[in-house]
């Protein structure tokens, strides 16, 4: 077995996604809507086990930070006193021949990337997606879809710290939709209109924050390492003090090595006091927090680790890619960590047309249905067969062979190695379970 690469183009992966069944092109029969992708039956799962994941290693498995789920649609000056009316913006130029638009930034100074035309001056456009509430549209029902979840972390601050009694410091985590309209969504699922957020704020007492940011930091970074991304393709980056959005008084960026180049992952940011400083003026209401030791009421600093769920399910499939040539023949394989694997076992009978062999392999399914995301296939070959599970990631295979009638024993093969070992039927449940983890 020679593995040959294990980066992947996009173009590759593109297809892989969509042949295989993890991302379509949103609204493809009507030539698709730029920004915006649908997971489909594999890609749901993955994206699925990333956000339960996260949920279970940061709420679950901590005692310091609970979870919240808020509405996308919030009342309009939020976003004011957040600042995302006023500079949630980006600079855009016009090209004035094929009148395409693009980020300043991402276009060489004065000429179209795609015609090589004459571009406009930069002009700034916010990305936040307008919407109406109500029946009457005019500026008094005009709200915004959230461009990130923070803000409604940080309004229920209160809530939160009144219901669940917390000291400092503590966290709120939330999952979440996004949106933000993005001038030039680009490179699959890494920049799109409509997205899905993973983030915490952090609440820690002044003083503290530049250590528990560094905490953050670290901690963040190793959690996408835990999930099997290689650390050769990760890195750290701190924003340099122009890059620094209005609130942040430090920003590290986790970036990891697309096809496209380095790009960021996941933000981890010390936003001080800005926010709850900013809702307490806007709203009128206390955003403080009393210190028992102190015997004062203090605003306390945040910490944001803001990362996002379709980045990470595309970072995990670029980095789970594998071709290998195994007896002079490509094999592809998705190496993913077996809990983010979308199918944890299949389940194949070696003859679809012995239906003893089809019985005994559905009900080795059914059984092992009850505790594992399971597959039954008999629709190829088993060649076959195990190349489909090999694609979309399946950590085991389980044959049921003409002798399994006689011994009361299955083959299971494992992805990577493709080792196979022969195990009676009444162990295959735990000896599969075990071997999958904690899953
Ligand atoms: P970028 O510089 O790439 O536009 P950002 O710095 O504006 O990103 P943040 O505001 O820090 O991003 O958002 C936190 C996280 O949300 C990002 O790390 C990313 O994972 C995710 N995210 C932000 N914008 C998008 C988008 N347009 N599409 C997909 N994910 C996004």
């Amino acid at each position: 077995m020679v593995e040959e690469k294990t980066t992947v183009d996009m173009e590759t992966l593109v297809s892989l996604c969509k042949r295989r069944g993890f991302i379509f092109q949103s609204s493809e029969i009507y030539g698709g809507v730029g920004g915006s992708w649908d997971y489909g039956p594999f890609g749901v799962e993955l994206k699925r086990n990333i956000k339960n994941v996260w949920w279970r290693d940061i709420v679950q498995r901590r005692d310091d930070i609970v979870g919240l789920d808020a509405g996308i649609l919030m009342h309009p000056r939020v976003w004011e006193a957040s600042g995302h009316v006023e500079s949630f913006t980006d600079p855009l130029v016009d090209c004035k021949n094929c009148k395409k638009r693009f980020r300043a930034d991402h276009v060489e100074e004065g000429v179209c990337p795609e015609c090589g035309g004459e571009l406009t001056e930069p002009r700034l456009f916010n990305l936040m997606l307008k919407t109406f509430l109500g029946p009457v549209e005019d500026d008094a029902s005009l709200t915004y879809l959230r461009p990130e979840t923070a803000q409604g972390m940080f309004v229920n601050f209160g809530n939160v710290l009144e219901a669940s009694r917390r000291k400092l410091p503590f966290g709120i985590a939330q999952i979440g939709k996004a949106f933000r309209n993005e001038i030039t969504p680009r490179n699959f699922t890494f920049r799109t209109r409509e997205f899905e957020q993973m983030e915490i704020e952090y609440f820690v007492k002044p003083g503290t924050d530049e250590e528990w940011h560094q905490r953050w930091v670290e901690e963040r970074f190793e959690w996408y390492a835990k999930y099997g991304i290689g650390r050769e393709f990760l890195r750290l980056r701190e924003h340099e003090g122009d890059e620094l959005a209005h609130y942040s008084k430090a920003t590290h960026d986790i970036e990891y090595l697309f096809p496209f180049g380095w790009a960021e992952l996941e933000g981890i940011s010390n936003r001080t006091d800005f926010d709850l400083r900013q809702h307490a003026l806007s709203s009128g209401r206390e955003m403080t927090y009393f210190d028992e030791e102190s015997g004062t009421h203090i605003v306390p600093y945040i910490i944001e680790p803001s990362g996002g769920v379709d980045r990470a399910a595309l970072a995990f499939l670029v980095d789970a890619y594998r071709e290998e040539k195994v007896r002079k023949r490509k094999r592809v394989v998705l190496s993913f960590h077996p809990e983010l694997a979308p199918v944890k076992v299949a389940v194949l009978p070696l003859l679809r047309n012995r239906p003893e062999l089809v019985a005994l392999a559905k009900e080795i399914a059914a059984d092992l249905r009850l505790h594992v995301m399971t597959m039954y296939d008999d629709t190829a070959s088993i060649g076959r067969l195990y190349r489909r599970q090999d694609e979309i990631g399946t950590p085991f295979c389980v044959t049921v062979d003409v002798e399994s009638l006689e011994d009361t024993a299955v083959t299971i093969r494992e992805r990577d190695s493709m080792e196979q070992t022969r195990v009676p039927i009444p162990e295959v449940k735990d000896n599969l379970l075990a071997r999958l983890g904690t899953v």
